[in-house]
């Protein structure tokens, strides 16, 4: 048997030839066959550059409908896909392009010059690039060369790609996903999410990272669908592709961002039938906000680069705001201490613990790294802390490396964040630990106002009085006018962390 991803996705190719898979707000249309015909030349042009199997092609270029198509001729050619965020710099670039070691290394015309210099390094074979106007030189080739309809035999647990993770909490590390993790994700999400061939995404998510890639592209391309690509998030862009959209799949940016707009009403989205939100957490209060001016119930799901998703809240039944839902099918989650590895009981925060056919096959080329973060019956320790409360639903309370521990107490931020966000002038904040001569850390906040709002650092303390623990309030608060955030909205800790690191020396 073939597990090649690819398979899963070309009956729909087959079936559908002139239905419109990817649409722009630009006007332009690629049907399913535009879609195959040209992913197909450009598998014939990896082929010419001698792409073998196995071999890593390294991505870095403008969101395209053209990417999507070099990402399937990728799969089909059984080359590891190797997307890299476009905002990386030289030193970083280089860094990736000697970690992974790839046959081919795809950047934008604009940098084409600039980057054969990887080539002359010896750091990758070929430099080609690809533009957003189907321009650059993998197209040219294209152009020339047949289509082949070969696809690559491989087994379930070869490498289909290898994705970056965030760099969130220290160097970005190379994830392995198989086929079969690939594969068995999106089916599990299309299963969940009940996503049919009649769904229709507003994709503004970008497609270096696994929520815009793997689970916008790979469940739309299983589930036979179609797709609005946006080049980034555009409030009115989004707003006016939703009366002929059904799915949104957004960060908490996006919400925050659309209930800015006072054209959002249970009006403007009268077409659409689910909103999903994922990779960083949604407050309680977007949720319920959200709800209040749409009737709808935004679904939030728990994913890394790892694992794909982990958990989702229920298409039927409740979403719970402040959760991430429940196991997808087939996957197993539990919570362990997180300093023993012994299994905790329902109710108890540890460690979240993962195993199914979603979890990657480790960490490129860190063999240590990976070992260690494996229990021996398999299960993937994913570095977030959470509970499993009494409904079954988990909830992040964040991750074991922003875990406060002062004067020998573990103090876990989003407790106090929470406490934070909800006194009314304020907008939002992170707590983070920062070294304390005396407590080792000191548990240190840092505040958004909403615009207009005064208040003091010492009025925020008073306000925690009576619900916080002396050892978990903030010794010191700090104001600022936005919390640090990369692009899948994700707060910068380490970030902040480094910015007040000497307040209590
Ligand atoms: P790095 O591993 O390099 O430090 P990262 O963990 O941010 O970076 P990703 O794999 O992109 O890289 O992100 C996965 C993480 O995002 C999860 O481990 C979790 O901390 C967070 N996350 C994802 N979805 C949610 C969610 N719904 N609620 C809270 N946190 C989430
Ligand atoms: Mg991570």
């Amino acid at each position: 048997m073939n597990h090649n991803l690819y398979l899963q996705f070309l009956p729909h190719f087959e079936r559908q030839p002139d239905k419109v898979l990817i649409d722009t707000p630009e006007g332009a249309e690629y049907r399913y066959a535009d879609v195959l015909t040209t992913s197909q030349r450009l598998a014939s042009v990896l082929s010419e550059l001698g792409v073998q199997p196995g071999d890593r092609v390294a991505v870095q270029v403008d969101k395209s409908p053209q990417v999507v198509m070099l990402y399937l001729a990728c799969l089909q050619v059984g080359a590891v896909y190797l997307p890299l965020n476009t905002g990386y710099t030289d030193a970083e670039i280089d860094y990736f392009l000697g970690d992974a070691e790839p046959q081919l290394y795809v950047c934008t015309p604009e940098n084409l010059a600039h980057a054969q210099r990887f080539s002359q390094q010896g750091r990758v074979v070929h430099v080609e690039s690809l533009g957003t106007a189907s321009d650059g030189t993998l197209m040219d080739q294209a152009q020339s060369l047949a289509a082949t309809s070969d696809v690559a035999q491989v087994e379930a647990n070869d490498l289909a790609a290898i994705l970056y993770t965030s760099g969130t909490t220290g160097r970005a590390k190379g994830a392995m996903l198989s086929h079969a993790n690939l594969a068995s994700n999106s089916r599990s999400l299309v299963e969940a999410w009940h996503y049919t061939a009649d769904d229709h995404l507003l994709h503004a998510l970008p497609i270096f990272h696994t929520h815009g890639l793997f689970v916008a592209c790979n469940v739309t391309l299983t589930a036979g669908a179609s797709m609005t690509f946006l080049s980034r998030l555009d409030v009115d862009k989004l707003l006016d592709g939703m009366p002929s959209a059904t799915v949104l799949m957004g960060v908490p940016t996006f919400y925050t961002r659309l209930l800015q707009s006072p054209q959002l009403d249970r009006d403007a989205v009268h077409n659409m039938r689910l909103f999903v939100s994922g990779s960083a957490p949604l407050l309680a209060e977007t949720h319920d906000e959200f709800h209040q001016r749409t009737g709808h119930a935004i679904l939030e799901r728990y994913g890394m680069t790892e694992t794909n998703m982990n958990t989702s809240n229920p298409y039927e039944g409740a979403r719970c705001p402040g959760t991430v839902g429940m196991p997808l099918p087939g996957v197993e989650v539990r919570i362990s201490d997180r300093e023993t590895g012994v299994a905790l009981s329902q109710g108890e925060t540890g460690m979240v613990e993962v195993r199914g056919p979603n979890v990657f096959q480790g960490y490129w080329r860190m063999p240590e790294k990976t070992k260690s973060e494996f229990r021996d019956d398999g299960f993937f320790i994913t570095g977030d802390l959470g509970r499993i409360d009494e409904q079954g639903y988990l909830q992040i309370v964040g991750r074991d490396k922003d875990l406060v521990i002062s004067g020998g107490y573990n103090v876990y931020p989003k407790e106090i964040e929470q406490l934070i966000d909800d006194l009314p002038q304020v907008l939002e904040s992170a707590v983070i630990g920062v070294t304390h001569p005396d407590l080792g850390e000191g548990v240190t906040a840092v505040v958004v106002l909403k615009s207009g709002e005064s208040l003091s650092g010492d009025e925020i303390i008073a306000g925690l009085q009576g619900h916080l623990a002396r050892y978990k309030q903030p010794r010191r608060v700090f104001f600022v006018d936005s919390l640090p955030r990369n692009v899948m909205g994700k707060v910068q800790k380490n970030q902040l962390r480094a910015t007040y690191a000497d307040i209590y020396q």
